[in-house]
């Protein structure tokens, strides 16, 4: 009687969508609808080989253990392709598994912003400022560190993650210039408390004139979290942080015009939605 009801289950198991089972072990998607911006988190479960790599257009991820499976994240740009994509897993013993994906199109804000006259630059100015931190920002995030610092799931920054004030995926027009904002703002008291949404390690932690005092946090395996504007910094490069652990404390620093905290995330250098990275991971 007992195994009846175990086949039972396992039958209905395999019937989910976004599961399916290959060579007694199976290979489940957070979402096999993705939108733009999205990270597709790919879960292997119950494999006698050990899945290597994840690949999606010229995207590599690796595996690795996590809460009792192998996981690798792969993130969608904001403009990534749409449509069907495929998805290659390779496994150590040589074996190769391919899923689809059907990449939805974001819908996209387009927001006009000049530039308030309280922050005295110009739009090309800004642009310049924010393009030569992008470079510094994105050569860090270029560096997987091969193993991952996290065992938990991925929560929001602030006590209090309510009051979103700018979204992922805004694209402003200041002037002739074009700013893609892909990151989450949150409007927060000045001097609240900003925890690391994962354990890690910081990998800069700086005063930065556009970005303002900005913390990178490295969770291993190609993926970052990042805290934008704060009043102050509290933690120091190279610290190793725990989820929750205080990073520093919202502000109006750099480019802002009044206290909140703004987050983004990298996936294999890859900036896509905090609020749907969180969902997934
Ligand atoms: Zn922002």
């Amino acid at each position: 009687m007992k195994k009846a009801v175990f086949i039972s289950i396992i039958v209905s198991g395999l019937a989910l969508a976004g599961i399916s089972s290959a060579a007694g072990f199976s290979v489940r998607l957070s979402n096999a609808y993705p939108t733009q911006g999205d990270t597709i988190i790919i879960g292997v479960y119950g494999s006698a080989s050990t899945p290597q790599t994840a690949a999606l257009g010229g995207q590599t991820a690796s595996f690795f253990p996590f809460g009792g499976k192998y996981v690798a994240a792969l993130g969608l740009k904001v403009t990534a392709p749409a449509g069907w994509q495929k998805v290659t897993l390779n496994f150590a013993d040589g074996a190769v598994v391919t899923r689809w994906v059907d990449v939805l199109k974001k819908n996209i804000v387009v927001e006009n912003l000049p530039i308030p006259p309280s922050l005295g630059v110009t739009a090309p100015q800004l642009v310049q400022s924010l393009t030569d931190e992008n470079t510094i920002i994105n050569k860090i995030v270029a560096t997987v560190t091969p193993h991952s610092y996290i065992s938990k799931y991925f929560g929001l920054p602030l006590a209090n993650n309510t009051y979103i004030t700018d979204r992922y995926g805004i694209l402003r027009k200041t002037g002739d210039q074009e700013i893609w904002h892909l990151g989450t703002d949150f409007a927060a008291p000045a001097g609240s408390i900003v925890g690391a949404m994962n354990a890690g390690i910081v990998r800069f932690a700086t005063s930065t004139f556009s970005y303002g005092n900005m913390v990178v946090v490295d969770h291993g395996e190609g993926i970052y979290s990042m805290y934008l504007h704060m009043s102050k910094i509290l933690v120091s490069v190279g610290q190793a942080v725990r989820q929750g652990q205080t990073l520093g404390l919202v502000g109006d620093t750099g480019f802002s015009t009044g206290d909140h905290l703004h987050i983004s995330i990298k996936v294999n250098g890859v900036t896509v939605d905090p609020l749907r990275f969180v969902n997934v991971f």
